[in-house]
Parts: structure tokens; sequence; C-alpha cells
């Protein structure tokens, strides 16, 4: 999983009011540009097969589906892993990926985590649950 920085600004199919697809051509590219054409869970460039994943899933949270924060750009096979059955892990824009990969060795090598909060140690553990089925 890698850290983002995504564009601050909203593409513009998204704010249109009455607005329900979130895979127009001005998010694909944000997208493409914030991640710098990495599948954001397994990191591989995706030439062709990228496909926009929702953090949280649309089949669970509805209301999220045209969200700009929860859209990410992932690969099909990623994408294919995650459904909707990893609705909990870690988001690289806002948690500090390096230490949860520090923790993810630890929790991997001692069976330990240190990570700060119980909330977080969810994630954590939902996150390697998840790259364990990719990888
Ligand atoms: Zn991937």
């Amino acid at each position: 999983m890698i850290r983002l920085t995504k564009s601050v600004e909203t593409p513009p199919s998204l704010l249109v009011v009455g607005n329900s697809t979130y895979n127009q051509q001005d998010v694909v590219s944000q997208l493409i540009e914030d991640h710098k054409g990495k599948c954001y869970l397994c990191e591989r460039i995706c030439i062709t097969d990228y496909e926009i994943e929702h953090l949280k899933s649309s089949a669970n949270k509805r209301e999220l589906n045209t969200s700009w924060d929860n859209l990410f750009l992932s690969c099909s096979y990623c994408n294919r892993k995650k459904l909707q059955l990893f609705d909990n892990i870690v988001n690289p824009t806002t948690q500090n990926i390096e230490e949860i990969i520090q923790c993810v060795h630890l929790a991997e090598n001692k069976n330990i985590c240190f990570c700060s909060n119980e909330l977080e140690n969810q994630q954590v553990e939902e996150t390697i649950n998840l790259l364990h089925r990719i990888f």
C-alpha cells in the first residue's frame, strides 16, 4: 500500500447536483495523476487495467459512492480481491503508512502490534488480511 496525497479539489463531475456516477473521465484522470498511475493496494503501475476503487465499498456505504475522499485507483485484480469485504482498512491519505508498515512487520514477527489505538489496530489487521489475499 502506498501513501497518497490526493488533490484537494474535487473533480467537477462529482459536484454536479444529482450526479450518481463516480467514473467520469475527470475523476479517472485526477486519480491516475494523484496515484502516479499506481494501484494503491499492490503498488503496481496500472497501464490498462485500472479501476476506481471505493475505500468504503459502495455496497455497504452507498452514500459514499461519489465521495471524492472515498475514491482510489486500483488494478482490477485488487479491486476484485477487496470487494465489499474489507471496508475498514487503513486510509492511505490520512494515516501514516510507513509507521503502519513497521507495525505490520512487528505484528508478523512477534505477534504484537504497537499501534496507538484499538481502532487503528483493527484497521491494520484488516489491511494485513487484505494484503495477504492480494499477494
Ligand atoms: Zn493492485
